[in-house]
């Protein structure tokens, strides 16, 4: 097959490992950075083109668009669903999943567990927003963050005034969030392709860290989880629409909850610490159900 890899940069391991792995089975492989694309948008025949040539004859695209590129990169990948070529994942479920509050506002109406949950954005009545998820210790978190950037855990009602204080003069969307302690700053991150958690791992903050993300100085290994946990991944996936997800889950006394729905899940953390070859699962994948004009939103 002709596949291009939606990416802007070809030496993150991700996009190495996805070139390295759809080479060796035999396809065609072109990483292409959307920034760099540019679209002919009529209903015959839509085109786009990139450094002067175009971009013609491709079978499936793997979007791995970066959260500061998804206005963009979703429509260049809308230009390829148009085009009828097979979206890996589909524009629409990576717009849906990157919007955190519809994603929240989505898996609530479906049923899937997930932390009791405030948004707000520029609240008069701090106490009233606090009391709905609960009161504290509540988690406190700047919708555009990352990483674990802007991700707070206020202990008590003052902290929490503070915070939300401080917040509201950023003009920024703010989400509030019981606690779940009993995760121990823990999370499980379940790697998801089709209908199948095909590998999943622990991650656990440092002492005294709430917050597991590795980029905050966090551990993983290796982890089993319980039936229970994998069908809510791949439910979680399906809600959002993803054929590959990183679903992260929170292990609380009333079952897995659900924090986030990743349409780019990373390959490197999972891949060593799982020693699974999950490249090749995708692509397997993709070879499954990748045909030409099986795309999910043409016309819609
Ligand atoms: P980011 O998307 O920036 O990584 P997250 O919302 O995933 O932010 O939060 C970062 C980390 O903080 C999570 O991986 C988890 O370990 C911890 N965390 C987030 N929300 C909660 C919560 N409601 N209860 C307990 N721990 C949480
Ligand atoms: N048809 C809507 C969409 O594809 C569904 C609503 C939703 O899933 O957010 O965007």
């Amino acid at each position: 097959m002709k596949i291009a890899v939606l990416s802007r940069n070809k030496n993150l391991y991700s996009t190495r490992r996805l070139v390295e792995s759809g080479r060796e089975r035999g396809h065609e492989v072109h990483v292409i950075d959307a920034l760099r694309c540019y679209m002919k948008i009529v209903s015959h025949k839509p085109e786009i083109h990139y450094r002067g040539e175009n971009l013609d004859g491709f079978d499936a695209v793997i979007p791995r668009i970066g959260a500061s590129i998804t206005f963009y990169g979703t429509a260049v990948l809308r230009q390829f669903e148009m085009m009828g070529v097979y979206p890996l994942n589909e524009s629409v479920a990576i717009t849906r999943s990157r919007d955190k509050l519809r994603a929240h506002q989505l898996l609530a109406r479906k049923g899937i567990g997930m932390p009791v949950t405030g948004f707000a954005h520029s609240p008069d009545d701090t106490k009233d927003l606090m009391q709905l998820v609960g009161g504290a210790p509540l988690v406190i978190k700047l919708l555009e963050g990352t990483q674990g950037v802007g991700v707070v855990l206020a202990e008590t009602q003052q902290a929490g005034e503070s915070v939300i204080e401080a917040f509201r003069g950023l003009n920024a969307y703010i989400l509030l969030q019981e606690f779940i302690k009993e995760a121990g700053g823990a999370d499980i991150r379940c790697f998801v392709i089709g209908e199948k958690v095909v590998a999943a791992m622990r991650r656990q903050g440092k002492d005294g860290e709430f917050r597991s993300n590795l980029h905050r100085g966090g551990t993983a290994e290796k982890v089993r989880i319980t039936p229970e946990e994998r069908s809510t991944a791949v439910r979680a996936a399906k809600i959002m629409g993803l054929n590959v997800a990183g679903v992260d889950i929170l292990r609380s006394n009333h079952g897995p909850v659900v924090m986030e729905v990743n349409s780019s899940p990373g390959l490197e953390g999972i891949e060593t610490i799982t020693g699974k070859d999950v490249a090749a699962l995708i692509y397997q994948f993709i070879e499954r159900n990748g045909k030409f004009g099986r795309t999910g939103t043409r016309g819609r």
